[in-house]
């Protein structure tokens, strides 16, 4: 990409620059290289554009008209995910805001009965927050860091926040993660979900995971650990993980703790990641090829 300033980033997990590439990712990514950390094994993007770039891509290239996530596979995980948070912490009377809100499916579930929370979405795109107003949903039309920054008076805390397939497509997790804990109650909840893909059976062809698009807009990979490590460094003790080995999402739910309270996490082995790899590109290239 010309005239588009890149930059090198060190782990977001553990600080370390000690990356080593993904066995055979750059002949699915078009030659873009996606890293481990020599150290504590997570999966990320090294090279990455500004943030205000990554979003663009986003809402102008992949997005683009006519996308829509209301779809039976969608609205499938979103209602395990409000079930899930309801066992785990209860919803019922609470107020949530999820960020990146979308087109309001997973708040109208959240919302509604039997789980009946307060709910509050926070959205950069227009388009989806004039659905949002069309559902009746509170909302906030920006960035969750721009809410956060707004004087006080014109913010709320909520006591549950949800980051659902989104934290991976940002250009910094950490400064999600850090807007998230500013809005959120003390003693509030964290509920983060994306893809159980990482260290689990493969649940699909490695060119179904790995794709031409502007690597950036994907820079985070998690497994179990690396999301429950990613919540620890943030100021996130995490309470409770679903069976993410043979259900095909990672759900993690956290408690925000004091800010630089030191919380327990273990990372991956970069060799045993790097070896998933290696499998995980055999047997795409044995069985699933042509899919
Ligand atoms: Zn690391």
């Amino acid at each position: 990409m010309p005239n588009v300033k890149h930059t090198n980033f060190p782990c977001d997990l553990c600080g370390a620059d000690r990356p080593v590439e993904v066995p055979h990712s750059r002949e699915y990514t078009g030659d873009q290289p996606i890293h481990i950390c020599g150290q504590c094994g997570f999966v990320y993007v090294r090279s990455r554009r500004s943030a205000k770039d990554i979003a663009a891509s986003w809402s102008d290239d992949i997005f683009g008209e006519g996308y829509t996530a209301r779809i039976p596979a969608v609205t499938a995980r979103l209602t395990f995910v409000a079930a899930f948070l309801d066992e785990q912490i209860g919803l019922k009377g609470k107020t949530l805001c999820d960020i990146g809100g979308g087109e309001g499916e997973f708040l109208r579930i959240a919302g509604g009965q039997p789980y009946g929370a307060r709910t509050f979405g926070i959205e950069p795109s227009p388009a989806n927050c004039a659905r949002l107003q069309e559902l009746g949903i509170e909302h906030f039309n920006g960035t969750i860091e721009d809410y956060r920054d707004r004087p006080e008076g014109q913010k709320r805390r909520f006591d549950v926040v949800t980051i659902m397939w989104t934290l991976e497509n940002c250009q910094s997790c950490r400064a999600m993660l850090d807007a998230a804990h500013d809005v959120l109650a003390d003693g509030g909840h964290i509920l983060v979900a994306t893809g159980s893909r990482l260290l689990v059976p493969f649940k699909k062809p490695l060119h179904y995971y790995l794709s031409k698009n502007p690597a950036d807009t994907h820079c985070f990979r998690f497994s179990a650990n690396s999301l429950r490590g990613i919540l620890a460094v943030s100021g996130f003790a995490p309470v409770a993980i679903n069976r993410y080995v043979d259900q095909d999402w990672l759900v993690v739910v956290a408690r925000k703790e004091a800010k630089g309270k030191s919380i327990p996490w273990q990372g991956d082995d970069p060799k045993a990641m790097s070896d998933f790899f290696e499998r995980w590109h055999r047997d795409t290239q044995t069985h699933f090829r042509d899919i």
